[in-house]
């Protein structure tokens, strides 16, 4: 039976999951739409795991409740649930060939031996590992690994699936090129994906949606640039990227009110000319130079103690022009849009 569009992959309704005095998920109201590839992102402890076990069915609300399509699942088995996860460490069986760990739902759902070695095959060249089904997981490169754990997970065509941490055990490089991959396979299965990260960067690069967590929190939903780009408290703002927080007296100098707003390092720029204005315009003296190759951070001092880290790509100068501008007077504008005022 299809489910109208309205109707979400996941719902959370003031979930809650505590352990004694630790409050892991706290009152989380939450929804996820179909086909959405979707983040949950925080620090470590913040309640991602925990949101994902109680998806899962590996562990249980005390209080509140989770629908998945419309249905309430909080307190159904995970086997109950058309849902299916990929664990950080893959969780392959060692002694199975990749072939046999893909068939594996297939087998215990005792389907059909020509059908479970089609739908095999359509899986292993989906994650582009064709040609691999007799190899076994030791004879397997992280990554290719990683895409033996996807094909199993996808076989059965789960409505939702859950990865926990799904890229950590990889190195940077191939980190990358999964990320990448993982979009392309999500994007072709139409599946809804909901990922657990501490990897900003990951979150940004990946999803349709984030969810940022804060000790067992949602303290923002939104696509990747509304959380960049309007970070609704000073916790996103510091968590996702680096941003300057303003506030008080010399806040108000710059907009007119002594609300807190944010503004990112790389939409402050040097300048010697005029803004126009649309533009802030400040003075500042150049405390502290940061040569990093691509870019410079400098950190400016706008006031006493107050100081901005400003980013600028490396177009013209070398490390020698940039370092040089420490102790100087400069002057700082930025764009008036790329002001964010913080809601908490
Ligand atoms: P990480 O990225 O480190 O996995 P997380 O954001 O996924 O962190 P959770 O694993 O959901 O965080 O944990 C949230 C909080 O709940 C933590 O303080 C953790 O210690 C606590 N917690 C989780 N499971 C249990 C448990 N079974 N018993 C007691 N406390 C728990």
């Amino acid at each position: 039976m299809s489910n109208p569009p309205s109707t979400p992959a996941i719902k959370f309704e003031e979930v809650s999951r505590h352990f004694g005095e630790i409050k892991a998920v706290d009152q989380v109201n939450l929804e996820v739409n179909d086909g959405e590839f979707f983040a949950m992102l925080g620090p470590s402890g913040s309640g991602k795991t925990t949101c994902l076990r109680m998806i899962a069915g590996f562990d249980k609300p005390t209080s509140g409740s989770i629908y998945l399509y419309g249905q309430d699942v909080s307190n159904l088995p995970p086997y109950d649930r058309n849902v299916n996860t990929v664990f950080q460490d893959y969780a392959l069986f060692p002694h199975m060939t990749v072939g046999e760990n893909v068939a594996y739902g297939l087998m215990i759902k005792k389907v059909a031996k020509a059908e479970q070695t089609k739908r095999v095959d359509e899986m292993l060249e989906l994650v582009q590992l064709k040609g691999f089904a007799s190899r076994k997981p030791s004879q397997l490169s992280g990554g290719q690994r990683q895409r033996v754990a996807l094909a199993r997970a996808l076989i059965n065509h789960p409505k939702v699936l859950l990865l926990d941490e799904p890229l950590g055990a990889l190195d940077l490089k191939l980190r990358q090129q999964m990320q990448v991959e993982l979009k392309a396979i999500q994007k072709r299965v139409g599946i809804t994906f909901i990922f657990v990260t501490h990897d900003q960067e990951e979150a940004i690069t990946m999803s349709d949606r984030i969810a940022v967590f804060s000790q067992g929190k949602i303290e923002q939903v939104g696509s990747p640039a509304e959380i960049y780009e309007r970070p609704a408290s000073a916790f996103v703002a510091g968590f996702v990227g680096t941003s300057n927080l303003v506030s008080g007296e010399i806040a108000k100098r710059i907009t007119g009110s002594e609300k807190t707003f944010s503004i990112r390092p790389e939409k402050i720029h040097l300048t010697t000319t005029s803004p126009s204005a649309d533009m802030v315009s400040l003075d500042g003296v150049v405390r502290d130079v940061v040569y990093l190759g691509l870019y410079t951070r400098y950190l400016v001092e706008i006031e006493d103690g107050v100081d901005l880290v400003v980013i600028e790509q490396n177009l013209k100068t070398t490390s020698m022009d940039v370092l040089s501008a420490k102790g100087q007077k400069v002057k700082l504008s930025w764009h008036k849009d790329h002001i964010s005022y913080l809601e908490a």
